[in-house]
């Protein structure tokens, strides 16, 4: 059971709910935390692993051999993301642009484009009160999160749980942090923004044929209108936090919501248990 904790918009308590949901299911389950999130990674802040290992991530880039190029523009033609450029004599390349996709390589009629590693970002993994712990950094200044993500899933696949903690919004890291997820709980809050961003995070887990539910936190903040779309939509609100100093007070000092208030446990089983139903109900997800 892979679960995916997501939502279109930061800063609503997406981590908050990822670590507390393994940290529940660790005594029961071989559980598997990884987080996605390669950008601005914290669930290590809550969990507080002791990693052990450490991998570079790189992608494959190209570099011009001058003596073999004919400056034929091919390579140029075939790269969908500009990232190599032949002018006059020249052969031009843009590692920050590479995809690492392999077309100029293969393409180039002379055979004059080898490739090159270039890192990205690394990932790292440990244990954390018996959870498999994994994530991944990206380079500062770096744009291509999908390479540093997929190196994460790697890990946990000997787990009988695995929760991947999402990076927020709807772009490329967010479809390839899900990817191959059985269920993607969406967390939000009950303010027009959050609701705004709810409805393109769902509209892009529909889209990639996964269930989903949500998890309302900080509520009694906003409005009611969360929960009217989530009826609208047939969405099941899956569990609610409410506004609480006492939880924010946990969560600015790094300290997961079922260590600081372990009666917040018995929530997160139902919360999985749920989760489980919907998921049997659909009748699984295959795709990893
Ligand atoms: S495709 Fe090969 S030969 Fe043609 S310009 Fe590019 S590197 Fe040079
Ligand atoms: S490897 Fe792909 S993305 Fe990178 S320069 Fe070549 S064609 Fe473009």
């Amino acid at each position: 059971m892979i679960i995916a904790v997501a939502s279109g918009k930061g800063g609503t308590g997406k981590t908050l709910v990822a670590t507390s949901l393994a940290l529940s299911l660790a005594g029961e389950h071989r559980v598997s935390f990884l987080d996605c999130d390669v950008e601005e990674p914290n669930g290590h802040v809550f969990l507080k692993p002791n990693l052990t290992g450490r991998e570079a991530v790189t992608i494959p880039v190209p570099k011009v051999a001058d003596d073999k190029c004919n400056y034929c523009g091919k390579c140029a033609q075939v790269c969908a993301y500009n990232a190599i450029a032949v002018l006059g004599d020249h052969v031009m390349t843009f590692p920050q642009l590479c995809h690492g996709c392999g077309a100029c390589s293969y393409l180039c009629p002379k055979g004059a484009i080898s490739e090159e590693p270039r890192e990205t970002g690394v990932v790292e993994w440990g244990e954390a009160d018996g959870i498999s712990f994994a994530h991944g950094v990206l380079n500062v200044g770096e744009a291509m999160a999908p390479p540093v993500i997929r190196k994460v899933k790697e890990h946990g696949r000997d787990s009988e749980i695995t929760v991947r903690d999402i990076p927020p919004g709807t772009s490329c890291p967010v479809v390839e942090a899900i990817k191959g997820c059985d269920f993607c709980l969406l967390v939000t809050e009950p303010t027009p923004f959050g609701l705004n961003d709810l409805a393109l995070a769902v509209a892009t887990v529909r889209e990639m044929g996964i269930p989903c539910g949500v998890v309302l936190n900080r509520a009694g903040l906003g409005d009611t209108k969360t929960e009217a779309y989530c009826r609208r939509e047939k969405i099941p609100i899956l569990l609610t936090i409410p506004l609480d100093t006492e939880i924010a007070r946990l969560y600015a000092g790094g300290t997961a919501l079922v260590a600081g208030m372990p009666r917040w446990r018995d929530k997160f089983l139902k919360l999985f248990e749920r989760i489980r139903e919907l998921v049997d109900e659909r009748g699984g997800n295959t795709q990893r």
